[in-house]
Parts: C-alpha cells; sequence; structure tokens
C-alpha cells in the first residue's frame, strides 16, 4: 500500500472517436477502483481529440484539450479517426490531433509490452509451445527516423520519371535518450536489451549500434546484443521467449512491434506508454476500430492495461500495475473474454461486462 498523496495527482482522459469512449469508460472505473484500492488521492478530468474535438471545436486537439493535459501527470487516450477521415484536408483530420498531442508531450520513447497469458496461448497464430511465456517490451524512437527526416517530398527526375523521397535521419542524443530509458527498463525486468538496427547496410544503423554501446557502457548489469532487423523479425516468431527488451528506431519498431503484437491473438489485447519530455501517455495499441464502434463488443483489456502501466509509470505505483494485471490474468482464465478472443469457441461477453469481471478481481485482491 502506498500512503495518501498530499495532493490529488491529475489524469486526464482523452476518449476520442469510435471505440475510444466505450473502451476508456472501462479504463475510468479501473482508474477509480484501483486509486482508491491503493489510497492514492486522484483527480480526473476529460478532453474531446480527434473527430469528437472536429464536431465541436472545428479542430482536432482544441486549446481546451491542450490546456488540460498541460495540468495532468499522465493521459489515457482511447483512439482517433473515423470512417470519414479520407476527404478530409490533413491539418482538419482527426490523426492530425493525435501527432499534435505527440508533439505537444515531447513523446520520444514508445513502449508496447506483450506478454502472453496462459489463457491466450491456444489463440496464438503461433504453436503453443513457441509462444507459451513470451514476455517482452518493445521500445521505440518515436520522434526520429524516416516518418520525420528532411528533406522528404514528391516530384520527377531529370527523364521527366514521378519520384518520391523520405530521409533516414537520426542525431547522437536522439539515439542516446531512447536507449538509457531501454536499459533502465530492462534493470526493472530480466536485464537483457537487444538493439535493433541494419547497421550492415544504413550508416544511420552503424550510429545507432555505436551509441547503443556506448551508453551500454553506464548498465554493465545488463546484458546487450545486436540484432539487424530482418533476423529481428525472423526471430520473433521463431522463439520470442528470448527477447526481454527490444531496443529499435521508429520505422522498424513500428513493423515489429505490430508483429509482436500478434502473439497474443488479438489486438484489443494490447497496451502501450509514450514517455516524453512534457508527460507520459498511455493508450491501447489499437485505432477507433469504426466497423465495432457502439456495439459493446469492443475488447477493453489493452485500455486496462494501459491502465497497469500508467501506474507503474506515472504514479509510481507498481503494486498497483500488478494488481491491475493480475486482474485481467484471472478474468481471462475463468473463461470472460470479449468476442475478438471467442475463435475457439469460447462463450463472450460485451465490453462493459468484460470490465465488470476484471474491477470484481481488482475488489478481490
Ligand atoms: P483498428 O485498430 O481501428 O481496427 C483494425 C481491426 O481490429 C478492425 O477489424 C477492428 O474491429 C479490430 N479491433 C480494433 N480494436 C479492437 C478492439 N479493442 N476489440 C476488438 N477488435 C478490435 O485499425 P484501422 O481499421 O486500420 O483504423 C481505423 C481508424 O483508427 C482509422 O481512422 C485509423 O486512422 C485510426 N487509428 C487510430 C489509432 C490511434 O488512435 N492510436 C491507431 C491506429 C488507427
Amino acid at each position: 500500500m502506498v500512503a495518501p498523496a498530499a495532493s490529488p495527482v491529475r489524469v486526464t482522459l482523452l476518449p476520442g472517436d469510435g471505440v475510444g469512449p466505450e473502451v476508456v469508460a472501462v479504463g475510468r472505473e479501473i482508474l477509480r477502483e484501483t486509486a482508491a484500492r491503493f489510497s492514492l488521492a486522484m483527480e480526473i478530468g476529460e478532453g474531446c481529440i480527434g473527430l469528437a474535438a472536429l464536431e465541436r471545436y472545428g479542430e482536432p486537439f482544441p486549446v481546451a484539450t491542450q490546456e488540460e493535459v498541460s495540468r495532468s501527470r499522465a493521459v489515457l487516450l482511447g483512439a482517433v479517426g473515423g470512417e470519414q477521415v479520407g476527404q478530409a484536408e490533413y491539418a482538419r483530420r482527426p490523426e492530425a490531433g493525435l501527432l499534435a498531442l505527440r508533439r505537444s508531450m515531447g513523446l520520444y520513447a514508445n513502449l508496447r509490452p506483450v506478454r502472453v497469458p496462459d489463457a491466450l496461448v491456444p489463440l496464438s497464430a503461433l504453436k503453443p509451445a513457441v509462444v507459451q511465456g513470451t514476455d517482452l517490451v518493445v521500445v521505440r524512437e518515436l520522434l526520429g527516423g524516416l516518418y520525420f527526416g528532411q528533406p522528404r517530398g514528391r516530384g520527377r527526375n531529370e527523364h521527366g520519371e514521378e519520384m518520391a523521397w523520405n530521409t533516414m535521419v537520426y542525431t547522437a542524443s536522439q539515439v542516446e535518450r531512447v536507449a538509457r530509458n531501454a536499459f533502465e527498463l530492462a534493470r526493472t525486468r530480466r536485464r537483457s536489451v537487444v538493439s535493433v538496427d541494419k547497421a550492415n547496410v544504413l550508416e544511420v544503423g552503424l550510429l545507432w549500434r555505436e551509441v547503443v554501446d556506448r551508453v551500454h557502457a553506464d548498465y554493465p548489469d545488463v546484458s546487450l546484443s545486436h540484432q539487424y532487423v530482418d533476423n529481428c523479425a525472423m526471430q520473433l516468431v521463431r522463439d520470442p521467449r528470448q527477447f526481454d527488451v527490444i531496443l529499435t528506431e521508429n520505422t522498424f519498431g513500428d513493423i515489429l512491434s505490430d508483429e509482436a503484437a500478434m502473439l497474443t491473438g488479438s489486438i484489443g489485447m494490447l497496451p502501450s506508454a509514450s514517455l516524453g519530455s512534457a508527460g507520459t501517455l498511455y493508450e491501447p495499441v489499437h485505432g477507433s476500430a469504426p466497423d465495432i464502434a457502439g456495439l459493446d463488443i469492443a475488447n477493453p483489456v489493452g485500455t486496462v492495461l494501459s491502465v497497469a502501466l500508467m501506474f507503474r509509470y506515472a504514479l509510481s505505483c507498481p503494486e498497483a500495475a500488478r494488481c491491475i494485471e493480475t486482474a485481467v490474468d484471472q478474468a481471462l482464465s475463468q473463461g470472460y473474454a470479449t468476442r475478438d478472443l471467442s475463435t475457439d469457441g469460447r462463450k463472450w461477453v460485451g465490453t462493459r461486462e468484460m470490465g465488470e469481471r476484471i474491477l470484481e478481481g481488482i475488489r478481490q485482491s
């Protein structure tokens, strides 16, 4: 148990669009119940983002939301985006709100834990013997590399042929800060980091490897090895249990973390945490899932486990995080699951009821 805080910590909820409000409603109950259970005084605020904000304020990340976010210790986001996204100009797309939020918080490291609870082993696309016991975290650099590098653009070459270009660029300090996060995280786990690059082909990969090696000198208690990204993609499905912390740059992390996500059987299961210079953001990995919005069938577990990460990283209460994670495992092993996990014929429950079952576990812990 933690001692009661002198003043309440403020947490902001940004439900967003599609299934976002449904899964964040479950997240709010989990936050409340767990904070009460661990005597943590908490204030919960709420803001508008994405399509919901466009409809109400005419912009996807309005000033009122920016102010709300700047006052809080941590943010829980549902998802943004809807079906009518395609036609809108870029700045008025819901996704622009998410990028503006990430920029405003200086989020440079994205952590995606992938743990396969025993109850979900049969649902994985991999053989049980391969996937059982998987427990890894992908640490992805979020503000550098191909997605942000200049120059970028489209045009025509001297022969009039259409062409397009992007630039992969990293500074040593960008690599260093995310590497420190990965080594610090490894110290709270099994003390092993695999750094992933393409140093055999890319200069960026060479710099990445050199800087990671230099930072490693400060963490002699953590083991470090390097893998090329193509090998890592293969190792993730060959033997995922070899990994503890995977550290990688933006584009490789985008791809490898989605690959790792499927080890659990459903994208609805996965949480994430993004760490930044001006706050931390917690969100499920999935999008707004407009095809199932409003039907009470979305899996809330990714959001619930994101709340667990918030307790661990932003609220310094790892015992609360473990309590939530245990309650999720218990609900799943008692046979409760949402529709996306019912491929093996198990009976499924709705979003709200799944949330209730997890809350029950927290209350009984
Ligand atoms: P998606 O993740 O929304 O959906 C992909 C598939 O997974 C769909 O079949 C959906 O029904 C299913 N799914 C997603 N979440 C689920 C859950 N919790 N429970 C059960 N099933 C779930 O991805 P998409 O269809 O490519 O994108 C839809 C919208 O979401 C787009 O507008 C996209 O831009 C946006 N998006 C937002 C984020 C974010 O907010 N971080 C991330 C990805 C996509």
